[in-house]
């Protein structure tokens, strides 16, 4: 009787440090559960911290477009309201992602150039004065263009 007994004793304290064993370890599955939801967490995190920062740059960008009014009448050369500056292609400033690259001076002044665009610009002033020489050379000239041929 006593071996069957001893047997009876080991299983029944295996089954008690099972229990006291299993009431210890944590859950599995709720613990793969949770870090799923770490892993999903930092990836909405992620996503927000990205979305955040297109924001913060759409919003600065529009701050800095606010500066400058389109001037049909040079062409559509954004100027500086505040009348400081270089003037802006407006094919630069209308692209999907707006660029500050200043024109530079073309030939003569009151023309400008977008290097990258590839494109000359003209300011009213200057086509005023040009039309204004035009009409001044006719009149010396009496309507004809002077020259060695001449
Ligand atoms: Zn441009």
């Amino acid at each position: 009787m006593a071996p069957i007994t001893g047997v009876v004793e080991k299983k029944i304290v295996d089954s008690i440090f099972d229990v006291i064993r299993n009431r210890f370890r944590p859950n599995t599955r709720i613990v793969n559960e949770r870090d799923d939801a770490l892993r999903e967490l930092q990836k909405c995190r992620d996503k927000m911290l990205s979305l955040q920062a297109q924001l913060d740059a759409k919003a600065i960008v529009e701050r800095r477009l606010a500066e400058y009014e389109c001037h049909p009448e040079d062409d559509s050369i954004y100027w500086k309201k505040d009348g400081s500056g270089h003037g802006l292609c407006p094919y630069c400033v209308n692209a999907p992602e707006p660029r500050f690259t200043p024109l530079v001076h073309g030939n003569g002044e009151g023309a400008y150039e977008c290097g990258l665009h590839n494109r000359t610009f003209s300011t009213r002033e200057r086509r005023n004065r040009l039309a204004q020489m035009r009409h001044n050379s006719n009149g010396v000239f009496g309507g004809r263009r002077g020259g060695p041929w001449s």
